[in-house]
C-alpha cells in the first residue's frame, strides 16, 4: 500500500511523522500549484466548493506518482465536508483512475470505524501503540502550531524584512528529525531560540488583525497566496482563527488559539446561537473575542459557496458596528486573482491604520486634557 492525502498547511509535516513512526508506505502529493488546482477545477463538479477541487488535484498528481490509496478525513455536520470523500471517489473512479480508499471519520461519528482506521494506517501495531505514536506525533503538531503562532504575531515587528520567515523555515526544518519525546523537546527549545533570535523593533506601533474564516483556506497557503506572510510585511500582527491541531483535536480545549470552543460558542451567542457547519460559528465567536481583546480589525477568507461562512458573512455587519471593529470578508475560489485580493486588503489595512492612528491621538488628548 502507498497512501497518499491533500495537502492543508502543514498537514504533510504531521502525517509524514505519523505514517514513519507507523511503518506506512507514503508519497507526498507534489506541491499545490495552478496546475493541481487546474486539474481538480477539470475534475470537480462546477458549483463544488474550492477545497474539494484542489484536494482532488492533490490525489491525480500523487496517483500519477504512484500512490494507490487515498487518504482523507471524513466529517459530521450541515457542510459538505463530510460527503468529500465520496465525492472524490466518484469522480476520481469516473475518470479512471484505480485505487482504495481509506476514510478517517472523527470519533463522535463512531468510535469503533474511527479505531478500525486507526489499525489500516498502522499496520500491526497494538491500540496502545497506536495510541503512544498519536500522542508523540501530536505533540509535534502542537509545536508546529506553537512556532507558526509566534511567527504570525511577531512578523510585523522584524527589524530586516524577510528574516522571520527564513527564521521559521529552519525552525521547521529542526523540527522535521525529532522522533523521540525528549529529541522533540529539545528542538522545540531549538526552534524557539532561532525565532526569538530575529531582530525586531518592539516599539512599532504595529496594526493588530485577527484572521477568521473556513479552515482549508485559512491553513493553505496556495489557495490564501500567502496572505499572512504579506500581511506580517506590510507591519501587520496576526493571530489565526484557527490551528491545525486545534482543528483536529478531539479536547475542543483549543490549546494554540488558547480560546476552548465553549468559549468561542458563548462569544457567538447573541448572534448565532447554533452549530452551522464549518467555521461558520467560530468566524462570529472569534470576531466578538478579537473585538473584546482590542484588535483593530478583522480579516474573514472563506470560499465561494461556502455555507457555513456566508451565514458568519452576514452576521459581521452587526458585530462590527456593536463593537466598533472593521472586518472585510473575501471569498476566492479558482477565478480569484491575487492582485485583486491584494488590493482589497492594502485598503483594508489603510483603514485600519487611520483608525488606529485616530485613536491613539484622541487617547492622548484625552491624557493632556485630565492632566
Ligand atoms: S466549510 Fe465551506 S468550503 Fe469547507 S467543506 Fe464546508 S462548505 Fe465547503
Amino acid at each position: 500500500m502507498k497512501i497518499t492525502f491533500p495537502h492543508m498547511g502543514k498537514l504533510e509535516m504531521v502525517l509524514t511523522d505519523v505514517f514513519d513512526r507507523s511503518g506506512l508506505d507514503y508519497i507526498v502529493p507534489p506541491k499545490t500549484t495552478i496546475k493541481t488546482l487546474q486539474l481538480g477545477v477539470r475534475h470537480a463538479p462546477e458549483f463544488a466548493c474550492l477545497p474539494l477541487k484542489i484536494t482532488i488535484g492533490n490525489f491525480v498528481e500523487a496517483l500519477g506518482a504512484g500512490a494507490d490509496t487515498l487518504l482523507m478525513a471524513g466529517g459530521i455536520g450541515p457542510c459538505r465536508f463530510g460527503y468529500y470523500a465520496e465525492i472524490q471517489k466518484c469522480v476520481l473512479r469516473d475518470a479512471g483512475y484505480k485505487f482504495d480508499m481509506v476514510v478517517l471519520e472523527p470519533p463522535p461519528a463512531g468510535l469503533k470505524p474511527f479505531v478500525d482506521t486507526l489499525k489500516v494506517l498502522a499496520p500491526g501495531k497494538s491500540i496502545y501503540e497506536i495510541w503512544r505514536l498519536i500522542k508523540v506525533s501530536f505533540r509535534k503538531a502542537r509545536i508546529l502550531d506553537e512556532l507558526e503562532k509566534y511567527t504570525l504575531k511577531y512578523r510585523a515587528y522584524e527589524a530586516t524584512r524577510g528574516t522571520t520567515t527564513k527564521a521559521y523555515k529552519q525552525a521547521l526544518e529542526t523540527m522535521r528529525p525529532a522522533i523521540s519525546e525528549d529529541e522533540i523537546e529539545a528542538a522545540r527549545a531549538e526552534a524557539f531560540a532561532i525565532l526569538e533570535a530575529v531582530e525586531k523593533d518592539m516599539g512599532r506601533s504595529c496594526v493588530k488583525m485577527g484572521i477568521i474564516g473556513e479552515f482549508y483556506v485559512l491553513l493553505e497557503p496556495f489557495v490564501n497566496f500567502d496572505i499572512e506572510e504579506y500581511l506580517g510585511h506590510m507591519g501587520i500582527s496576526l493571530e489565526r482563527a484557527v490551528y491545525l491541531t486545534d482543528w483536529i483535536s478531539p479536547s475542543k480545549e483549543n490549546q494554540i488559539s488558547g480560546i476552548s470552543n465553549d468559549e468561542v460558542a458563548r462569544a457567538a451567542k447573541p448572534y448565532l446561537n447554533h452549530f452551522v457547519g464549518g467555521e461558520g460559528l467560530p468566524s462570529v465567536g472569534h470576531t466578538v473575542l478579537f473585538a473584546k481583546e482590542g484588535f483593530d480589525g478583522v480579516l474573514h477568507l472563506f470560499p465561494f459557496t461556502c455555507m457555513p461562512d456566508i451565514i458568519a458573512k452576514s452576521i459581521l455587519p452587526r458585530i462590527s458596528k456593536d463593537f466598533d471593529i472593521p472586518t472585510l470578508s473575501l471569498v476566492i475560489d479558482e477565478q480569484t486573482g491575487k492582485a485583486g485580493v491584494l488590493t482589497r486588503i492594502e485598503a483594508f489595512i489603510d483603514l485600519l491604520t487611520s483608525k488606529k492612528a485616530y485613536k491613539e491621538r484622541k487617547s492622548l488628548e484625552t491624557v493632556g486634557s485630565v492632566r
